[in-house]
């Protein structure tokens, strides 16, 4: 390894860095982003005869700056993430708010309404709107924290992150806003593809 740094004409620590990094991605379920069935990338694809490559789900945008992709500027000689990587990570690990496809229901670990924290369900009916069909207070475990907190509050419910999954999978991630009408459903202000997953 000390050589393929060296051949890259990278800092060693530096490079030790990175590729810990890199690995780790791969640890936590990250593939190789250039591999994607993009004519337009450019990024070459590694073998796909020899490796399992591809991964099963993409959920963002082709990202260039992804620090698991081959054709990243300065590879081996920056550690860092891209606002992508770090999105993926919290769509995997984080306990955020999640639409299913086949049952329809929002699920929301942890929700703070009033100071407190809380777990709720809606429900999305054939109307396009969601009604609250379950709601109970939560604890401040550790484990019951969330790194992007959603709020109610005067009516609005902000989901800063929410990941849309289908046959178990993540397959897009959300950032939206319902309004609670006087009739107790909530409305779908905005529900759009999280800027952090797009190019
Ligand atoms: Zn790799």
């Amino acid at each position: 390894m000390k050589q393929r740094c060296a051949d890259n004409g990278i800092n060693f620590e530096q490079c030790i860095q990175f590729t810990a990094v890199h690995e780790f991605g791969h640890v936590l379920g990250l593939s190789h982003e250039h591999n994607r069935d993009f004519s337009f990338n450019s990024c070459s694809l590694d073998d796909p005869a020899r490796y399992n490559v591809k991964g099963n789900t993409s959920f963002t945008d082709y990202d260039p700056d992804s620090i698991m992709n081959y054709c990243r500027q300065n590879y081996y000689g920056d550690k860092s993430l891209s606002l992508m990587d770090k999105i993926s990570v919290k769509a995997y690990y984080g306990r955020i708010p999640t639409f299913t496809d086949e049952t329809s229901k929002l699920d929301i670990p942890r929700v703070m309404f009033q100071g407190n924290p809380y777990k709720a369900t809606l429900q999305l009916g054939s109307d396009g709107k969601f009604t609250l069909i379950s709601m109970a207070p939560t604890n401040n475990l550790p484990e019951n924290q969330s790194s992007i907190e959603t709020t109610f509050s005067n009516s609005i419910l902000t989901l800063p992150l929410l990941r849309y999954m289908k046959n178990r999978k993540v397959m897009k991630l959300w950032k939206g806003t319902l309004r609670q009408g006087s009739d107790g459903k909530f409305y779908r202000i905005n529900i759009d593809v999280h800027p952090d997953a797009k190019v």
